[in-house]
């Protein structure tokens, strides 16, 4: 035998830990916090305090694989928590602040979570549904008042924490952390992340070709830290000795804009909805700045791009769930597509984009894998090291091909190049008189409109067709485009028989906790829309 002479050394958070306390201990984490005031603090600090945390947990008889739920902004003490849990051997369970108290309640019921961090500000959260699920202790970070009983002040509780408790020992394929999916298609259902898929996942984000982060880089996560981790950033980050600015919870475009400036960010990272309020600061009032704005969760219209550009700030297209940890895609232009026209590089990269690294990824319809010719549809699925095989508490076996394939239930085209373009989740396409229509592709074509801040569209039940296409549009401020006017704008694109029948002025577009069109929602509000005959 002539065996592997390696080192076999399991991939376990403490690989981030040991980081931050030695090459990059000297690294900011700067926070916004809930009185506005700007909280400074270092990897090091971060990870002795996260230390703490793990001791707590054990003095406070946590075991390994326990869940202990965190509902709090982005912070340095929920990065602290994101590093602290797991080295305890429990499991950081984030829970996400904009659902209805009682999914939340659901989602903690489900995983069982035994201890929840809170921030302060949160509390009036809390109490909405703090009879429905019994949490055996109640830890408040940045608390400013005094405590009602029961609860815990979270610097007391580090304070008390034993010194030199020994810390378990992790395997690589222990669970690290569970987010469970936000639920636009169905009730949420639990994944859990390991050590091992979250220290690959940051490593394969952090390579040039994927969201590119060095340490040269000051990272502002605005995605939230309870939807898919921030995107598996704020460990990214950490991997590589990024700074990173946390804006706590102030998500308007002024703030972000004045922390981007203050503390010189490089790579920021959000919905479309977030940076499109951002589009209409900056073209109000424009200001100097260079930074990469990664962009996803849902489709980022071309014309969001195009504008960015304006504005000094490169937007990465890229595609991802809460299965998948969550990068799948990731639309940077490969030599090929560089040397194709600017408008086509344009068209490349409002795509989902090509797999990473560790990721693969096929498009498939009922005969097989799709050609790469741009044109015929399928299902994408998915394979990666990142990828659940299974949900945590619920069967849903069909989700997963014989062969292993997670599959999304986003239907896609993919291009010569290799690049995959969604043209609509399964669940959004409208049935038209036989034929299948793409919602989010009349979406991105109304987006183009320079009047059209948003533009969502649904199947509205038709006598004779079955469903027909209706767009709820919101305008810029100040700006008009009638109905006749949108039609004639896309229509050079599409079918006729997949234009719009109908448009209707919206003031918002209701949207999902992680900031998505909430299309059940709108369906429900057109179910009896009367078309005219
Ligand atoms: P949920 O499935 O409950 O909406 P996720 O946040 O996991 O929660 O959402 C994943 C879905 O979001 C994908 O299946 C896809 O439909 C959509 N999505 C994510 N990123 C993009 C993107 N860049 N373009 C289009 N759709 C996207």
């Amino acid at each position: 035998m002539f065996e592997s002479t390696m080192m076999n050394m399991p991939l376990t958070i403490d690989i981030l830990i040991q980081r931050a306390q030695t090459v990059s201990s000297h690294v900011e984490v700067v926070s916004r916090q809930a009185d506005r005031s700007l909280h400074r603090s270092t990897y090091g600090k971060v990870a002795e305090r996260a230390l703490q945390l793990s001791r707590a947990l054990l003095a406070g008889g946590i075991k390994k694989g326990d869940r202990i739920a965190t509902l709090m902004w982005n912070h340095s003490s929920h990065l602290e928590a994101y590093l602290g849990i797991p080295m305890a051997g429990a499991v950081i369970h984030t829970l996400n602040l904009r659902l209805h108290p009682d999914e939340i309640a659901y989602i903690a019921e489900d995983a069982k979570d035994r201890w929840l961090l809170i921030d302060e500000v949160l509390l009036p959260l809390f109490d909405a549904f703090k009879g429905k699920y019994p949490f055996e202790k109640v830890i408040v970070v940045d608390s400013t008042k005094a405590l009602t009983e029961g609860r815990v002040d979270y610097e007391a509780l580090l304070k008390a924490a034993p010194k030199d408790t020994p810390l378990p020992e992790l395997k690589e394929t222990d669970a690290l952390g569970s987010c469970y999916t936000s639920g636009t298609t169905g009730r949420p259902k639990g994944v859990v992340y390991s050590h091992r898929s979250t220290l690959l996942h940051s490593v394969v984000s952090a390579l040039p070709d994927s969201l590119q982060l060095s340490f040269t880089d000051c990272l502002m996560a605005v995605v939230p830290m309870f939807h898919v981790n921030a995107w598996g950033l704020p460990y990214t980050a950490l991997l590589v000795g990024a700074k990173q600015v946390l804006p706590g919870p102030f998500l308007d475009p002024t703030s972000l804009l004045d922390l981007m400036e203050e503390e010189k960010v490089t790579v920021a990272a959000g919905v479309p909805t977030i940076w499109m309020g951002m589009r209409e600061a900056l073209d109000a009032k424009p200001r100097n700045l260079k930074a990469r704005m990664v962009v996803g969760g849902s489709a980022a219209p071309e014309q969001l791009i195009r504008d960015f550009d304006r504005h000094g700030l490169e937007l990465i297209h890229a595609w991802g769930m809460t299965e998948t940890s969550p990068i799948g895609l990731v639309a940077k232009l490969s030599p090929e597509a560089k040397g194709k026209s600017l408008d086509e590089q344009y068209h490349m990269r409002a795509k989902q984009g090509l797999p990473p690294p560790f990721v693969q990824v096929r498009v498939c319809n009922d005969s097989g894998e799709v050609p790469n010719d741009g044109k015929t549809s399928g299902e994408i699925q998915i394979r990666a090291p990142w990828v659940t095989q299974s949900y945590a508490s619920n069967d849903s076996k069909d989700r997963w091909t014989k062969d292993g394939y997670f599959r999304t239930g986003d239907i896609a085209t993919r291009c010569p190049l290799g690049y995959v373009q969604i043209n609509d989740r399964i669940a959004d396409l409208i049935k038209s008189g036989g034929e299948w229509i793409a919602s989010q592709q009349l979406e991105n074509a109304l987006m183009g409109h320079p009047a059209v801040r948003e533009a969502a569209v649904i199947g509205v039940p038709h006598e004779k067709w079955s469903e027909r296409p209706l767009a709820a549009i919101v305008l810029k401020p100040d700006m008009k485009a009638s109905a006749d006017e949108l039609r004639a704008f896309i229509a050079p694109q599409f079918a006729n028989l997949w234009l719009p029948d109908a448009f209707v002025y919206l003031d918002t577009i209701p949207r999902t906790s992680a900031g998505k069109f909430k299309k059940t929602e709108l369906r429900e509000m057109f179910k009896d829309w009367k078309w005219e005959k």
